[in-house]
């Protein structure tokens, strides 16, 4: 079998591929509540003589294909859960569950991984392992990779590579963008109060107000990755809410602030959570006030193992041309498949989806959010050669 045969077999399922993204698009379900969804790949997956597991971590299923020999067993994860969007796209196909949209591509994501499972079922005489394929529930937030790695999802069979794949709108459809190293990153909440003396806002001399004190919080953060992060790294330090008052003439007890860090590597970020920690902490005792941070570890960062990346890499150039394979995405986004990355040597790649002719390249997360469905195709040849190739 040859890699023109893997793009011309993925070529053929573009109707079904269609049909499939189209339906999960009409019925998206929010995180942990996929059971339309998981219901209609469990069937399919059977169909195809996988051997199936459902409800892991609520809505979670796992299908898992033997091939002829026994070898390595590759894992494909596919993330299924839709947003809180109200959609604004008037297609024929858009969402039927007012308020809730796949805004994100997740949708596509499914469709590509029963594409998937169909050529590998297609495939399976010369597959040199075994194939796991996990659709998950809950990415958007919701710690589903984490309550699949819980749930046993990397044991029987332990899984040698995973691959993972997201619908890229900030590449244009028919490139595949494969990154060594650090991809997506960590990324933490942090919260913290600043607590003052409340007082008349005629008399701010009685009392101690942390709104003042806050604001220098805030423009003091400002420097923790200007000044003290070297140039050559990266982070973000974000504050994201600041609430403090009730009344145009009181001054309030306390502010309470909310924020986000992101970072690729763990240095930097205790180095940021350390500096955070002093600015907070010292500025708020300039004014009289005081303040403590608290972090809250939501996800590592996707680190690209350079192995199967080398392997993801050569598969996907064998299946749409070395010309529109790229390298260099990489974001300050997070994507929980890092739990599966961190433990298994893996590769998390792009596949663009954008085509700005036709209107199809809002961000992902937005009302109008919409992708070329020639990605379809596309991303189920490349994790199929991939998985055939990695195995
Ligand atoms: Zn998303
Ligand atoms: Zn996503």
């Amino acid at each position: 079998m040859t890699q023109i045969d893997i793009r011309m077999d993925a070529n053929s399922l573009r109707g079904q591929l269609v049909a499939w993204r189209r339906d999960f698009h009409r019925h998206p379900e929010l995180a942990l509540q996929e059971h339309r969804s998981a219901g209609i790949i469990a069937e399919e997956l059977r169909g195809l003589g996988y051997e199936v597991e459902t409800e892991v971590a609520d809505t979670g299923v796992v299908g898992l294909l033997q091939g002829s020999e026994s070898g390595p067993v590759v894992m494909a994860r596919f993330d299924m859960d839709a947003l809180a969007v109200l959609e604004e796209n008037e297609t024929d196909y858009a969402s039927e569950n007012q308020g809730v949209m796949h805004a994100c591509g997740h949708d596509g994501h499914m469709a590509i991984g029963l594409g998937v499972a169909t050529l590998m079922a297609r495939y399976r005489e010369r597959l040199p392992g075994t194939v796991k394929l996990v659709f998950q529930p809950g990415e958007e937030g919701a710690r589903g990779a984490p309550l699949m790695v819980e749930a046993g999802v990397l044991e029987n069979p332990r899984p040698d590579v995973v691959l993972a794949a997201h619908i890229w709108n900030e590449l244009p459809v028919g490139t595949v963008d494969v990154t060594s190293g650090g991809v997506m990153a960590a990324a933490d909440k942090w919260v913290c109060r600043v607590q003052g003396r409340g007082g008349h806002g005629a008399m701010p001399h009685l009392a101690v107000d942390p709104i003042v004190a806050a604001s220098h919080i805030v423009t003091g953060l400002q420097t923790v990755v200007s000044r003290c992060v070297s140039p050559l790294e990266t982070a973000v330090v974000t504050v994201g809410s600041f609430r403090g008052g009730d009344a145009f003439n009181v001054i309030p007890d306390y502010v309470d602030l909310s924020g986000t860090i992101r970072t690729y590597d763990e240095h930097v970020r205790g180095d940021v959570v350390r500096r955070m920690r002093q600015v907070i902490e010292q500025v708020a005792a300039a004014h009289g006030a005081s303040a403590d941070l608290q972090v809250e570890h939501l996800t590592p960062a996707v680190v690209n193992d350079p192995e199967v990346v080398r392997r993801v890499r050569a598969a996907a150039e064998a299946v749409v041309g070395a010309e529109v394979v790229t390298s260099g995405q990489r974001t300050m986004g997070s994507e929980d498949a890092a739990y599966f990355t961190r433990e298994v040597p893996g590769c998390y790649f792009f596949l663009g989806s954008a085509k700005p002719e036709k209107g199809l390249d809002a961000p992902h997360h937005n009302p109008r959010f919409d992708f070329d469905e020639d990605v379809l195709p596309a991303g189920v040849a490349v994790i199929t050669a991939a998985i055939l190739d990695t195995g």
